[in-house]
């Protein structure tokens, strides 16, 4: 199976203050650049510039399709401590889809390197999140072979972010290619996100395809590769739309 990536499971709308395009600007890009379902995910309401927490509540609100494109309920949450919490409650969680949850400076500072798995790994032991943001971050280092077995064990997926090689975290490119190697040998689900923070950046995946397919990920093994692949693996945790949506 060929790579298609035709979801876009990370991007951001000017709900966070340091995004700026709206769910309508997303949906008119999405058939421009292959992308048939994405999922709204602004930041958890702990870092600084989130939404209020109604702003998640009520994406219930948002149509399932607009103009043929796919619109997922989603949200990068924050893991806040080293217990693997994360910043949701109930009322956001019931309302939406998809839950992202990754590492931020405001809400977690960088620790060592033992209590950066530790936070991650209780993470993704909660069973409350889908897929962990940006794990390569050079800022927050983890002991990765480590996470990626559990991963593999817990069915998490584990992300390459695009846009830490284009913006943020261009250090983390490394630490990227050793998660997907390790991920093809463990049979860890990764997913492949753009982290749009405009619209022009939605389904912007070419340096990380580039890698996945130099490790020689499997496609279908990636969650996003394609709309069924990314329902199968919802409804692996519990989450069961795919009727939901009509493509
Ligand atoms: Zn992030
Ligand atoms: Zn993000």
């Amino acid at each position: 199976m060929d790579y298609k990536l035709e979801v876009d499971l990370h991007t951001h709308t000017l709900a966070s203050d340091h995004a700026y395009s709206t769910i309508h600007d997303y949906v008119r890009e999405a058939p421009k650049r292959g992308i048939r379902l994405f999922a709204n995910t602004d930041h958890g309401p702990d870092m600084e510039d989130a939404p209020h927490k109604w702003h998640f509540v009520n994406s219930l609100t948002f149509p399932r399709m607009a103009d043929g494109v796919g619109i997922l309920r989603g949200i990068e949450s924050n893991i806040k401590d080293l217990d693997g919490n994360i910043d949701i409650e109930e009322s956001i969680r019931s309302s939406l889809d998809i839950i992202l949850t990754g590492f931020h400076p405001p809400v977690f500072a960088p620790r060592d390197i033992d209590a950066n798995t530790e936070a991650m790994a209780n993470a993704i032991k909660s069973g409350k999140v889908h897929v962990v943001t940006h794990p390569g971050n050079t800022n927050f280092p983890i002991h990765i072979e480590h996470i990626v077995k559990l991963a593999a064990q817990e069915n998490v997926a584990l992300e390459i972010n695009n846009s830490s090689f284009l913006f943020s975290r261009k250090k983390s490119y490394a630490n990227c290619q050793r998660i997907a190697q390790l991920a093809k040998q463990y049979d860890a689900p990764i997913t492949v996100g753009s982290d749009a923070h405009n619209a022009w950046d939605l389904g912007r995946f070419d340096i990380a395809k580039a890698m996945i397919t130099e490790v020689g990920y499997p496609a279908d093994r990636v969650v996003n590769n394609t709309v069924d692949s990314l329902f199968a693996y919802l409804a692996t945790k519990g989450i069961d739309i795919a009727d939901e949506f009509e493509f």
